[in-house]
């Protein structure tokens, strides 16, 4: 194996389009990466093309599981992945994995757990629930039973079935902010902490599997609103910090204890049917996605840190954060990005490689190959080039 790992993020809707192996022969051949990390569960998107391909130049889809699902391993839940649209009856996916290992490059999976809008659609009774009773449109409750095993029967089905080196786990956590795709229409702002309280979810899940813990949901809701009809009726923000609110506020603190071990317990539960190294995505504000990143290292294979902003000195910080929560680097990975913003050059694009190297990290995932204009492979191929010469 190289001793430098990289992996281009791709959608596989952009392989099938453009031609999977003419598109992995480029990739291996002009980019000069190791493997591709693919979509494999996704929520709706909008994306403008530039490649030429056989598709439409903006790709828009409601998104969902972008391969065909075999029953068998949902056995215990409610629930089946809702196969994304353009798939009709094809499962592209078994294609892509035989050209990789024909190539000799890896293949990850890159799955978006609980954010997305198809399966919400599909199953409300799995949707996040704020604190006023509305089901978010994005976003699958982690600690909805069904949700959880249809998550797990999801990893255990892509990976027994199609080879891959790792998955890679996304949002596999609560809501991580209040975006949702659609026109947010706000009048007022309702403060860092407003705004945590309004992404917490009450939904019945919750409520019940708390309350049999011993959580006070009621009172920890109770709060939750008191806060908020407050900022409604001043129009005023609730301008603290949520960990702020936390300390004062001991039934909303127990509230997110609990919520922290229900995203614990449900990367253990996946990890038990994972035949493949499992990746956890080290992103977004823990306090948000209830995500207890040192945790997770204990259950997961390693924890991947994207930096979306080209600052070798935030990729840094992050590596360093991710690193304490593994106690070692070699557990570690990073996520860079070719796109603008952030990356307006090669050379930019080269010195976050640089950082990464010069901090131990030997596996870097390049975000995204359908987004990038085609002239960018060579700015990919300038930081693989670097990363492999350097990194011993
Ligand atoms: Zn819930």
């Amino acid at each position: 194996m190289a001793t430098f790992q990289t992996h281009l993020w791709c959608y596989l809707w952009d392989l099938v389009d453009e031609g999977i192996d003419g598109v992995l022969d480029r990739l291996q051949g002009e980019a000069g990466i190791t493997g591709i990390s693919v979509a494999t569960n996704y929520h709706r998107v909008d994306q403008l093309r530039s490649h030429a391909s056989n598709g439409p130049r903006r790709f828009i889809s409601a998104g969902g599981s972008q391969f065909q699902p075999q029953g068998a391993c949902y056995a215990s839940t409610r629930m089946r992945p809702v196969v994304a649209q353009w798939l009709r009856k094809t499962n592209p996916l078994a294609a892509v994995a035989e050209a990789c290992t024909k190539r000799g490059l890896t293949l990850r999976a890159w799955h978006v757990c609980c954010h997305g809008s198809a399966m919400v659609e599909r199953y409300p009774a799995g949707g996040v629930k704020d604190v006023f009773g509305a089901v978010s449109p994005a976003w699958l409750c982690p600690s909805n039973l069904d949700v959880r095993e249809c998550l797990r029967g999801m990893v255990e089905d892509l990976g027994t079935h199609y080879g891959f080196e790792a998955i890679e786990l996304e949002r596999a956590s609560f809501p991580t902010d209040l975006h949702a795709h659609h026109h947010e229409k706000e009048g007022f702002a309702c403060g860092p902490a407003g705004d945590w309280l309004r992404g917490l979810c009450f939904c019945e899940s919750c409520r019940q599997l708390a309350t049999r813990e011993g959580v006070d949901v009621a009172e920890a809701a109770k709060v939750a609103t008191r806060y908020l009809e407050g900022v409604l009726a001043s129009g005023e923000p609730l301008a603290t910090e949520p960990d702020e609110l936390l300390d004062r506020e001991p039934a909303l603190a127990a509230y997110a204890n609990w919520r922290r071990k229900q995203v614990t317990s449900l990367i253990k539960l996946i990890r038990t049917t994972c035949p493949c190294r499992l990746i956890v995505h080290r992103s977004g504000p823990p306090l948000w996605g209830a995500t207890d990143f040192a945790e997770l290292a204990a259950t997961c294979d390693a924890l991947l840190a994207p930096c979306y902003v080209n600052d070798p000195q935030r990729l840094a910080t992050a590596v360093r954060a991710a690193t304490a929560d593994t106690g070692d680097v070699t557990r570690v990975e990073v996520g860079l990005s070719a796109c603008t913003p952030p990356c307006s050059d090669a050379a930019e694009l080269v010195a976050m490689m640089r950082s990464a190297v010069e901090q131990g990290i030997r596996s870097a995932n390049i975000y995204n190959y359908g987004l990038l204009p085609l002239t960018r492979l060579e700015w990919i191929r300038q930081a693989c080039r670097y990363a492999s010469r350097e990194a011993r």
